[in-house]
């Protein structure tokens, strides 16, 4: 039965419009300099750039101004991303360093957010190790950033605030956005993860799977289409999945095809796409897609169907291969992503060999490689893992430097085509125009920057390694 998804409550709207408004008042006098600054680093994924691009849509109502130094923000936020340990060593060494910025500036509020707030274990360390951390929130309570931020500016006492199962299941429409640029976009089409890979933390982090409604992911993107923005990426943990949960379900195909059919100078991308759920009719509604780009990121994980049973990952490499080859069928210039983890525990060196197989088999344009990383609660977690730390970084360094080998060999093969690249910046080093193809795939070329924002045709004119040099055609 399709689960309920609430909208956004009226009163939640109220209470965050009144928060807004005192926020604004108390930064006012508390600023250090003319306007009150706020910085916010962001951790991990596209999701959390598209939670932070919220939040800097508050603090802009705010009237907070951005600044990327420490020393100059009146407001520091670090959103965080709880997926490899790495990621999180790396969050508590960079809050630890913000103890000086405290002591130098000790109206300064930090704040920390995010996947790894929803841990229970890291919130507790923040609240031990780190009492200059005035904020602590979670990802189901982003909606609520203007009533927190107003509390930890008000209250005598730090504030730690995680969502409970009821709001995990709210979807907050109509939140501001302030976005990172003026070309690409980010548009997040549903929330939460059902897969429990057994690697994986996200299910426990960002609950369970909800879809926005289709009308308004239509209204959020004819918006963005009208305000120039040429490259629309529609985020979800498994995207393939969209619509299930409705009230009235709706295939992703479905929704694509809906966005497609918007006119206009742009093309849509779409992340991340689970193998277990991606359609024949998925792939032929890119096929046939007017704007819909012909780059499809498909993780694999691992090539070897035992791993991908112990990482419960629901396909085999058979399937993975089948629906590759059917893909390559019906979109000839298809360009391949994906993601890959190395070392899963009890991998052995023949089974990680099939992952290298895949690779060769597949041609991916580039791939993101992962060394296993254990996870608290995961199932994983609890398997043995003999492989030593030392042996997976080889394993690693062999799959990185086949890969540069393929990736190399396909660029050298798009020399000579013509590519419909969007312009995104000129390089000060060179003084080329940098772009990326539909493929996504780095174009340096010589042209005017006025051509920056838009999409220019480019002939292909040289490869080095997996960035392409060209000219205008
Ligand atoms: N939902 C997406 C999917 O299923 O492909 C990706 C989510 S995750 C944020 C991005 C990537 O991180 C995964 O595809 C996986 O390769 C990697 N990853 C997740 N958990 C990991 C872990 N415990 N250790 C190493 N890599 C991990
Ligand atoms: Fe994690 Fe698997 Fe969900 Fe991706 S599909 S977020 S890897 S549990």
């Amino acid at each position: 039965m399709a689960a309920e998804t609430p909208l956004f409550s009226q009163a939640q709207t109220l209470e965050n419009d009144e928060a807004v408004r005192e926020v604004r008042e108390i930064m006012a006098l508390r600023a250090r300099g003319s306007a009150p600054m706020a910085l916010v680093r962001t951790y991990g994924c596209q999701q959390n750039v598209s939670d932070s691009e919220k939040i800097k849509g508050f603090l802009a109502q705010m009237g907070f101004s951005f600044t990327e130094d420490e020393e100059d923000a009146d407001f520091i936020l670090f959103n965080t991303c709880a997926v490899r340990e790495h990621a999180e060593d790396r969050v508590f060494g960079n809050v630890g360093a913000l103890k000086n910025v405290k002591r130098r500036h000790s109206s300064t509020l930090i704040a920390v957010c995010g996947c790894m707030m929803e841990e229970e274990k890291a919130a507790e360390r923040i609240r031990s190790v780190f009492p200059f951390v005035g904020l602590v929130f979670g990802t189901h309570v982003i909606h609520r950033f203007p009533q927190l931020l107003l509390r930890a500016l008000t209250e005598e006492k730090r504030v730690f605030e995680r969502g409970d199962d009821s709001e995990d299941r709210e979807i907050a429409e109509g939140l501001p956005v302030r976005r990172d640029g003026a070309v690409k976009a980010w548009l997040t089409v549903m929330y939460g993860c059902n897969n429990f890979c057994s690697y994986c933390i996200v299910p426990y982090v960002r609950g369970r799977e909800r879809s926005r409604e289709p009308q308004a992911i239509l209204e959020e993107f004819r918006g963005l289409v009208r305000d120039g923005y040429k490259d629309i990426t529609l985020l979800g943990q498994n995207v393939n999945s969209y619509g299930k949960t409705l009230r009235t379900p709706v295939s992703f195909a479905r929704l694509l095809r809906m966005l497609d059919e918007i006119d206009g100078d742009y093309r849509i991308r779409f992340m991340t796409s689970h193998p277990k759920d991606l359609t024949k009719e998925l792939i032929d509604t890119i096929a046939a897609g007017r704007h819909i780009s012909h780059h499809l990121h498909l993780p694999f994980q691992s090539g070897n169907n035992r791993v991908l049973k112990e990482m419960n990952r629901g396909y085999t490499r058979e399937q993975y291969l089948d629906l590759i080859q059917y893909a390559k069928e019906k979109i000839t210039d298809l360009s391949l992503t994906s993601d890959v983890i190395v070392g899963f525990p009890g991998e052995s060196y023949e089974e990680f060999l099939d992952t290298v197989d895949l690779i060769r088999r597949v041609e991916f344009t580039s791939l993101f490689t992962f060394i296993y990383s254990p996870r608290t609660g995961t199932r994983a977690a609890g398997l043995p893992d003999p492989i030593p730390a030392e042996e997976k970084s080889k394993w690693l360094r062999e799959l990185c430097a086949e890969q540069e080998k393929i990736a190399a060999a396909r660029c050298a093969s798009s020399v000579g085509t013509v590519q419909r690249v969007l312009v995104e910046e000129k390089n000060p080093k060179t003084g080329l125009l940098t772009g990326r193809t539909d493929g996504n795939i780095i174009v340096d070329f010589a042209g005017d920057p006025a051509f920056i924002g838009s999409f220019a045709e480019v002939r292909i004119t040289s490869a080095r390694n997996w960035i392409l040099g060209g000219e205008l055609a």
